[in-house]
């Protein structure tokens, strides 16, 4: 897990205002029977020991998650 960025702002995971990491986690997927590994974002809640992700990381997970299969299945990106 690796830290992108911190700010301070209400904390989706406890809702509480403080410093809320934005962070980026290794995930693996089985999609078609294919093991996908790819990097995803999530916010981290360090007082709920909580990962959560926004509607906008949600899509930019799935993105990169499609990415990511496209290039094991050795197709173009789309
Ligand atoms: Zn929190």
């Amino acid at each position: 897990m690796e830290t992108i960025k911190k700010e301070v702002r209400l904390c989706l995971s406890c809702m509480e205002e403080h410093e809320v990491s934005t962070v980026q986690v290794c995930e693996q997927n089985i999609y078609k029977g294919k093991k996908v590994g790819y990097l995803a974002v999530y916010d981290y809640c360090d007082r709920a020991d909580e990962l959560t992700a926004s509607e906008e990381m949600i899509k930019m997970n799935d993105e990169a998650f499609k990415t990511a299969y496209c290039r094991l299945i050795g197709g173009q990106a789309p």
